[in-house]
Order: structure tokens, then sequence, then C-alpha cells
């Protein structure tokens, strides 16, 4: 809410997701205001990426109902849905240049070549990552790729980013710099962003709203500050608390 206009970005009813016989993520109801910086923590298995995925229309939503800016998307692909999704593993094209990489998604819409030089040049300065553009993504650093990755989600001016532990694969150092960058890009292009973690200082540094998830079901939403000093629950007290 710190950044909300007070529109609503994502909006999940009720979502079930079952696996076979097996419900994984049992009746989610959660109302995400348009630019704020959401992040689902909770321990591994909790149901994060499942979500996320849902949201992104990578995986299909078992029930309920998904809208993203008063539309609903439940039975939308991917592509329809103006989000953009950056992975825990780069998943960047291997045989192309680091620009190509950055180009392909705006190509692939038929972006006129023109257009899609501006917005390169434009995304790679704002991630200083325009010395690199001739580069292949084998001759990058973890941190240099990780930044190609999440440039290649901004290109295409999504409504919302979507982020799996985009972190996770980095070592402590980079993953405090990329940690601050997210949160200065946050603060430059305004969307909203929601993003995966089990960890909890990524969590509480980043969030506006902080969803802490346990078994497919919400134990709390609120600020850091809300669930830090007023803890719903044990669970949450004690997974936001402490140190891991
Ligand atoms: P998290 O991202 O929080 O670690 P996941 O969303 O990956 O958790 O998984 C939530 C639950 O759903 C786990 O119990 C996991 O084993 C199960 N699950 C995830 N994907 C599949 C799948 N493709 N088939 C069966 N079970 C799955
Ligand atoms: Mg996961």
């Amino acid at each position: 809410m710190a950044n909300g206009t007070g529109n609503k970005s994502v909006v999940l009813s009720d979502i079930r997701k079952s696996y076979g016989n097996l419900e994984v993520i049992h009746g989610i109801d959660l109302t995400i205001e348009e630019g704020d910086f959401v992040v689902f923590v909770g321990p591994s298995g909790c149901g994060k990426s499942t979500l996320l995925r849902m949201i992104a229309g990578l995986e299909e939503v078992t029930e309920g109902e998904i809208a993203i800016k008063g539309r609903d998307v439940t039975d939308l692909d991917p592509s329809e849905r103006g989000i953009a999704m950056v992975f825990q593993s780069y998943a960047l094209y291997p045989h192309m240049s680091v620009g190509e990489n950055l180009g392909f998604g705006l190509k692939m819409a038929r972006t006129d070549p023109a257009d899609i030089e501006r917005r390169v040049a434009q995304v790679s300065a704002i991630l200083k990552i325009d010395p690199l553009l001739d580069r292949r993504p084998g001759q990058l650093s973890g941190g240099q790729r990780q930044r190609v990755a999440i440039g290649r989600a901004i290109v295409r001016k999504p409504d919302v980013f979507l982020f799996d532990e985009p972190l996770s694969n980095l070592d402590a150092e980079l993953r405090v710099s990329m940690r601050i960058e997210i949160a200065r890009l946050h603060r430059e292009l305004g969307n909203t962003m929601i993003y995966v973690t089990h960890d909890q200082t990524e969590a509480m540094t980043l969030a506006d709203q902080i969803v802490v998830l346990r078994d497919g079901r919400i134990e709390q939403t609120g600020s850091p500050r809300e669930v830090y000093e007023d803890p719903a629950n044990m669970f949450v007290a004690g997974f936001i608390g402490s140190p891991r």
C-alpha cells in the first residue's frame, strides 16, 4: 500500500490447485494493489511457485478466478496476461547475444525493429548492462546474467512482474546488491511486483505487503512491520522472527 494507487492489479478469488487427488493450494483470496511490491514468503513446498505460476498462466487453476487489472484472465495464455516472469535459473538463449536476448520477446511480438533497438538501449542503460550487449550469456557472470533476465522482462513493459526466487542462485554479496537494484527498479518503474522467496530478509526489505504462506494457505498478510510486530500466530512469529 506504500506505493499503491488504490486500483486493483491482481485479484485471486478462492484459488485452488490439485495435482491428481492431492490439493496443494487450498482456497486463496488475495487482492494486490497497482504499484505494490508484494512478497510471497514461506517454507519450501508451501505453494509459492505454484501460486505464482497460476498467476502467470503457466499452471492451470483447478478452481477459482484470477483477474489482472479488472480483466478475468483465468483462461488466458501467459502472453495475453500483461505479465512478465523472472525465474531462479536465468533461461537465456545461449546462442544469442545479450542484445538479441533482450529484444527477442519484442521481435516475436512483431515490434518495429527501430522500436526494439530503442527499448533495448533504454533497458540496458537502466540495468547498466549496455557494455555487454554483444556478448553471449556464457561470457557473463551470474549477476550479469540475472540482470539480463530482468531486462528481458522489463523490456516488454508488463503491468505485473513475477519473480520466483530470482536471487537464490547468487552468492550472498551479489544477492544483497541485486536486492537493492530490484528495489530501485520498482521505485523507477512503479509496476506491480510479486516476488517469491523463502528468505525472510529479502521479504522484509523489499515488500510493501508480505503474504506468509504455509501448506497452501495464507497465514497472514500485512506490511513487514505488521507481520513482524503483530504476527497472527506462532508459525508467523517463528518464520519471520528467526534468522535462517
Ligand atoms: P514452493 O515454491 O513454496 O517451494 P511449490 O509451489 O513448488 O512450493 O510446491 C507446492 C506443493 O505442490 C509441494 O507439496 C509440491 O510437492 C507440490 N507440487 C508442485 N508441483 C507439482 C507437480 N507438478 N506435481 C505434483 N506435485 C507438485
Ligand atoms: Mg518454489
